[in-house]
């Protein structure tokens, strides 16, 4: 699949679900409106369309939210898809999880072909990490990081980089994940969807994280990629991988290779914009996939050059969506 600025798409994201257990304060709002179930595509419809994409050169398939771990036999799913990779028609099948489940779920998702995970977690302060998940208990998702740990899985710390919240604290995290044998990756807050509070008292630009941590420590670029948007470093101290993911003050959409499929089958070509296509009429019209692999098609054309976020505090969110619809 290549897009009209030539570029190839070969990474698709799934939301499986836009539900969570927690509620993290950039992500969502305390008193969420879910899409109603009957929208949403049943594991099987999400099988199928994840096939047709992969008969269509994708490659990569990670799986996210919401929380994925929380939709009602998700293994169920992994599993199938997990099937591809043995087959050779998937290189690799990932999660981004914010480590709720992951003390029941570690050792099936490693018999199911996964092998990295992307963890969310953002501070290493119980108090802090229940004020900005709201819901999430913090020995919960350590447990559940040791589970993964324990069960072989890879895995990358995604922290989301948050003015007065855990900026002091990045070093400390860091020591952490590079002493568990973890790569650490820092985000920049984007404006997606509305939210309680303003975002211009959350968002501290990347380069300003990354300069504080050049005071003490050696930070090296290096080649290092893993299909996603992160710039990485070694820090020559710990031995460890720093990824910078800077879509505010640095957007890296020129080599943007992925499209988002949400749980009710809405393809949407770029997480900042708003063009979207329905496939689920097309999933559901017609048993052959020729109706869907089409639209597919016209969908791609749709992936815009890029997105174009501002955060400031009279602007309206880029897109009124969350995140944890489209799927971070
Ligand atoms: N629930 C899972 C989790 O938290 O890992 C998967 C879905 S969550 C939407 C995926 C990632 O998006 C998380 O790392 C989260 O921190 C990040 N995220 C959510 N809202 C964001 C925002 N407005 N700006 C930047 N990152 C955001
Ligand atoms: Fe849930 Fe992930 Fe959003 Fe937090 S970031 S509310 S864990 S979907």
């Amino acid at each position: 699949m290549e897009d009209p600025f030539g570029r190839i798409v070969n990474y698709l994201r799934v939301s499986v679900t836009d539900r969570c257990d927690f509620r993290c304060v950039y992500c969502m709002s305390e008193n969420m409106t879910f899409l109603p179930r009957k929208d949403l595509l049943s594991l099987e419809e999400l099988e199928r369309l994840c096939s047709v994409f992969i008969d269509k050169g994708v490659r990569k398939l990670r799986l996210t939210g919401g929380e994925p771990l929380v939709r009602r036999n998700v293994m169920h799913l992994i599993r199938n898809l997990g099937k591809q990779i043995d087959q050779g028609r998937l290189d690799e099948l990932t999660i981004t999880t914010n480590g709720s489940q992951l003390h029941r779920f570690s050792n099936e998702l490693y018999e199911a072909g996964i092998r990295r995970i992307n963890v969310s977690l953002d501070t290493l302060n119980e108090e802090k990490f229940a004020k900005i998940t709201r819901w999430g208990r913090l020995p919960q998702v350590l447990n559940g990081i040791a589970h993964a740990k324990k069960a072989g899985l890879q895995i990358k710390i995604n922290a989301v980089a948050l003015k007065g919240e855990n900026e002091t604290e990045i070093e400390d995290m860091m020591h952490w994940a590079h002493g568990e044998g973890f790569d650490l990756t820092l985000i920049e807050t984007m404006p997606l969807g509305e939210i309680e509070g303003d975002r211009t008292d959350q968002y501290i630009p990347i380069s300003t994280v990354r300069q504080r941590l050049e005071q003490k420590f050696t930070l090296e670029d290096i080649p290092y990629k893993t299909g996603g948007p992160a710039r990485y470093v070694e820090v020559k101290e710990t031995g460890g991988r720093i990824g910078f993911i800077t879509p505010m003050s640095h957007n890296f959409c020129e080599s943007c290779n992925r499209v988002r499929l949400t749980c009710t089958g809405t393809l949407y070509m770029c997480l900042g914009k708003d063009d979207a296509v329905d496939l689920r009429s097309a999933l559901r019209s017609s048993e052959s996939d020729e109706t869907l692999s089409h639209a597919i098609d016209k969908a791609i054309l749709l992936k815009p050059k890029g997105h174009d976020f501002v955060i400031d505090r009279n602007a309206a969110p880029a897109v009124s969506r969350h995140m944890s619809t489209t799927g971070g």
